[in-house]
Order: C-alpha cells, then sequence, then structure tokens
C-alpha cells in the first residue's frame, strides 16, 4: 500500500522514527510530547520482555510470549522488528498504515536496526537520532534508572556503543540535554518541513 508521497523539501514528514541508545531518554521524550502534543499518534511495539514496575499491557508494550512474537513475524504483521539486549521488538505493521492514511503524524521510537528496516522500507520516513550530552551521561542515566540489574546495563552499554556509532545514518540528531527543548524541536520536525 502507498503510504505517503512526496514528502521531499516542503512536506511534512510524517512519518518520523525516533531512535537512540539504551538510556539516552527516548521513552522521557516520547511521554512528554504526547503530554503536551496528544494529536501524535505513538505506535505501541510488541515485545518479549517482561513488563517494568509500572508499565501497563497495551499501553507502553503489548507484552507477549515467544510463540505470539513467532506469530507476528511469520503472518507478516510487523512494519520491522529486531532482537535487543536479548528479547524481540517489533512494530504492528496495520495501525502505523491505518493512521499514515489518516493523515495523522505517526511516532516510532525503536532502536538502530529497526529504524534501519523503515528506511530501507519506507524512504519517506525521517529518522532522528537522540544523542546524549556525553557518554557519561548516558552511563549515568541508564544506571540511575535503576530498572536492569548491572549485567543486563552492561549488556546495554555495549549495544549503545555501537548504536552511538551509526549516528550519521539518521537525518538529524538531536542532544537530549533538556527533554523540554528536545520535545519542541522533535515536534517541529514532525509538522514542519525539514531543511
Ligand atoms: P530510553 O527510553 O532512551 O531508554 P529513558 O527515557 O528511560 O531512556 O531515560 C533514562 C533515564 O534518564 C531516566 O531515569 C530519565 O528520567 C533520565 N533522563 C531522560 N532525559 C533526561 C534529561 N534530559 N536530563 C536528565 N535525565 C534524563
Ligand atoms: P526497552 O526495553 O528499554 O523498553 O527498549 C529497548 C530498546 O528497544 C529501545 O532502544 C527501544 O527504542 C527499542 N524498541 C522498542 N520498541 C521497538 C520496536 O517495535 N522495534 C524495534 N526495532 N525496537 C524497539
Amino acid at each position: 500500500m502507498p503510504v505517503e508521497s512526496g514528502a521531499g523539501i516542503g512536506q511534512p514528514k510524517r512519518l518520523t522514527v525516533l531512535s537512540g541508545p539504551s538510556g539516552v531518554g527516548k521513552s522521557t521524550v516520547v511521554k512528554e510530547l504526547r503530554r503536551r502534543h496528544p494529536e501524535v499518534w505513538l505506535s505501541v511495539s510488541a515485545t518479549t520482555r517482561a513488563p517494568r514496575p509500572g508499565e501497563t499491557d497495551g499501553v507502553e508494550y503489548h507484552f507477549v510470549d515467544d510463540a505470539e512474537f513467532d506469530r507476528l513475524i511469520a503472518e507478516n504483521e510487523l512494519l520491522e522488528w529486531a532482537e535487543f539486549a536479548g528479547h524481540r521488538y517489533g512494530t504492528p505493521r496495520e495501525p502505523v498504515l491505518e493512521r499514515l492514511a489518516a493523515g495523522q503524524p505517526v511516532l516510532l521510537e525503536i532502536e538502530l536496526n529497526g529504524a534501519r528496516q523503515v528506511r530501507a522500507n519506507m524512504p519517506e520516513a525521517f529518522l532522528v537520532f537522540l544523542a546524549p550530552p556525553s557518554w557519561e551521561e548516558l552511563v549515568r542515566r541508564l544506571t540511575g534508572r535503576g530498572t536492569e540489574p548491572p549485567e543486563v546495563v552492561q549488556r546495554r552499554l555495549e549495544t549503545a556503543r555501537v548504536e552511538l556509532a551509526a549516528e550519521k545514518e539518521f537525518d538529524v540528531t538531536l542532544v537530549n540535554t533538556s527533554v523540554h527543548e528536545v520535545c519542541d524541536e522533535l515536534l517541529g520536525l514532525m509538522v514542519a518541513p525539514s531543511a
């Protein structure tokens, strides 16, 4: 199905992908953006990881088991999917295409390999890289969040080094120093033409 055409210079970029290393602040930025701009539609991914305290099925994620994730892949129900730190994550295809067809701004918050798949399959997508102010600050945020045991934090930091090296594959980089400012910048990119 053609999703969006003519998203060149001067056209709104309706499908925006936000990516960046674990702990950089993607969920925080997205939550704030959604609070201030409920018209932005955020895709709810499926994942095989367990819910963190406070997470609700169908809100942060659709929490599924391995068999269900296998089925989603087999039936081609995912726009993209990837394995990250021992679990699988994927974007349900249909809701995204529906929102795009309705002309609503759509935001995907996904990791690097998923962003690459979107780039390959939907060239009109606009890819935003969220970068930390420094490596030390990234370590501080990921450790300070306190949601993962040390060995998982370590694994995520190793992946973060690879993800940081991929920054140049993205259309734009936003440095997450201030959540408020990054939100403004991100919204500007989603609803206004980019240079
Ligand atoms: P991600 O979704 O990228 O894994 P989170 O949104 O969970 O990251 O943020 C990781 C931690 O960093 C959280 O404790 C969050 O409160 C904190 N954080 C996010 N953005 C900022 C910021 N701009 N300044 C300081 N701390 C931040
Ligand atoms: P977390 O376990 O911290 O919620 O997410 C881990 C990583 O998976 C984050 O980088 C997040 O952006 C990414 N992620 C979340 N949903 C998806 C998805 O649907 N597809 C892909 N490829 N990555 C996702």
